[in-house]
């Protein structure tokens, strides 16, 4: 049983003051498999100002350190891939081979962020005037749990190659990934105070993040309501903020699309990280013309779909991370039936033998409307929404029709035509013809997805000042 009793300050490994005990609960039968004690405001404080006086020094640094620092993180996380995703598979019951994929992404945001800082031209002159790019201070890393290792890895790569110090606060739900994430940052060995980590609640330890005024900056991962809180919140003492928030991301089937790779390229959009992914494609938007070929292909290809064990290589969804989850997906998936869906695959309760953990029968609603809640809200689990349309001009009005803009993808065989649709959806990344990924292309949120960008140039971008010196 894993007991974590320490927060990571100026360098250290020391006691938290916070004495709140939390358990860790294992999402597959519900067992306690570890207990943490979560950190408080005195913590928080702590460490904020131990980030403070590190940024003195570590605010000067020349980009050629700071890609040195990177390149050190890339290596000691690159040293624990298989370590990190155990902790995914073991603590929130991330199944083993989208967990891998999350980490190895986490790795590559160092690099990403290394090349980005090799692009990014820090001074700029002309005449008598000089513009150059400073680091805007102090920055508080707020996580969500379901690729926390992989959000603390990106928000510190970019604050690192801009500069900026920083206090992060994992999400509470991801102390086992966290602690592997410390001892990478140990190996890495970073000046003292440049990264701090305290686990403690959102309500205590993130709020005191929010309202410190030595704190500049928030780049936070999380629901929407929280996001909106943190920009309410963070007014107060001018913060900048980068909200990486939910979506209800949509997947246009275009009527020439070859549904042999179609249909399993929106499963994986839908089903990734068994729902629990805020990029997940959870609206899939067919011509009526071929709604019917494309209901009897995904219920073909949901029979080969297997819940159950994360950690077998096999298993395609795994459990919920918390009986909190469970219900949450559990009440949408009775609301659709209520609104008159057709359950397609799936539905209510436990998929059979699997009743002693938090999972849920991947489901498929059919002959959905979009104004239907579970086609409007998100409800994080591996529910997919097959909403029929009759013009690719419907198709994009309906992939739009959302308070959200944070993913989007196109499936089609005319690839002028994928790209057309593309560009008129109006979301943050949109992939065509299937999942991908580039460490250097922007990731961030429309409308109520969120505000600012991650990755690459752009996310060291948004923990930057630019300052102008004019000679008279
Ligand atoms: P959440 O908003 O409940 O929690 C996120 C983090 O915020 C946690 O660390 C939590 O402790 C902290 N927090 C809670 N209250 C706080 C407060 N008052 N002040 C400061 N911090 C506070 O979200 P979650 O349940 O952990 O994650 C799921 C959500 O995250 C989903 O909506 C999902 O779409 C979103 N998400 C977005 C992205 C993205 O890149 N856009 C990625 C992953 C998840």
């Amino acid at each position: 049983m894993a007991t974590i009793t320490k927060q990571y300050i100026d360098g250290e490994f020391v006691e938290s003051h916070g004495r709140e005990l939390m358990d860790i609960i294992k999402p597959t039968n519900r067992q306690v498999i570890g207990r943490v004690t979560l950190g408080d405001e005195e913590d928080t404080r702590r460490a904020i100002a131990a980030a403070k006086r590190a940024f003195t020094t570590f605010g000067q640094t020349t980009k050629e350190e700071r890609a040195s620092y990177l390149g050190g993180l890339y290596k000691a996380v690159s040293l624990r891939i298989d370590d990190l995703t155990a902790a995914m598979v073991e603590e929130y019951g991330g199944v083993v081979r989208f967990a891998r994929l999350i980490v190895e992404s986490g790795a590559n945001a160092f690099p990403a962020a290394e090349k980005g800082l090799e692009e990014l031209p820090m001074t700029r002159r002309w005449g008598k005037t000089t513009v150059t790019l400073a680091p805007v201070g102090v920055a508080g890393l707020i996580t969500a749990w379901n690729a926390n290792a992989l959000f603390i890895c990106l928000k510190l790569a970019s604050a690192i190659g801009a500069g900026c110090t920083v206090v992060i606060k994992p999400s509470e739900l991801s102390s086992l990934q966290t602690e592997v994430m410390l001892e990478c940052v140990e190996a890495a060995k970073l000046p003292k105070g440049v990264c701090n980590v305290v686990i403690g609640r959102g309500g205590v330890v993130g709020a005191e993040l929010v309202r410190n005024p030595d704190v500049a900056k928030i780049s936070f991962t999380g629901s929407v309501a929280v996001g909106q809180s943190i920009m309410r919140d963070g007014a107060a003492t001018m913060k900048r903020v980068t909200l990486e928030l939910g979506g209800k991301s949509p997947t246009i089937l275009l009527d020439d699309a070859v549904l042999d790779k179609a249909i399993p390229a929106a499963l994986i959009l839908a089903f990734m990280n068994s729902g629990q992914a805020c990029a997940a494609g959870t609206r899939l938007l067919v011509p009526k013309s071929r709604v019917a070929e494309v209901k009897r292909g995904i219920a073909e290809a949901m029979t080969t779909f297997s819940v159950g064990d994360p950690a077998d290589p096999r298993t395609a969804v795994g459990p919920m991370v918390s009986q909190n989850q469970y219900e949450r997906v559990q009440s949408y998936i009775r609301k659709g039936i209520e609104e008159g869906a057709e359950v397609l695959v799936g539905g209510e309760g436990h998929p059979p033998g699997l009743e002693a953990g938090y999972f849920v029968k991947p489901t498929v609603f059919a002959n959905v409307k979009n104004d239907m809640t579970i086609a409007q809200e998100e409800l994080f689990g591996p529910v997919l929404c097959v909403i029929a349309y009759d013009s690719e001009d419907e198709a994009i009005r309906i992939a739009n029709d959302s308070k959200y803009g944070l993913h989007g993808a196109v499936l089609g065989a005319d690839l002028q035509r994928a790209r057309r649709v593309a560009s008129q959806i109006r979301a943050g990344r949109v992939v065509i013809n299937g999942m991908t990924d580039d460490p250097q292309a922007p990731w961030g949120g429309f409308k109520y997805s969120g505000v600012g960008r991650e990755y690459g140039r752009y996310g060291i971008e948004a923990f930057l000042e630019t300052r102008a010196i004019l000679e008279s």
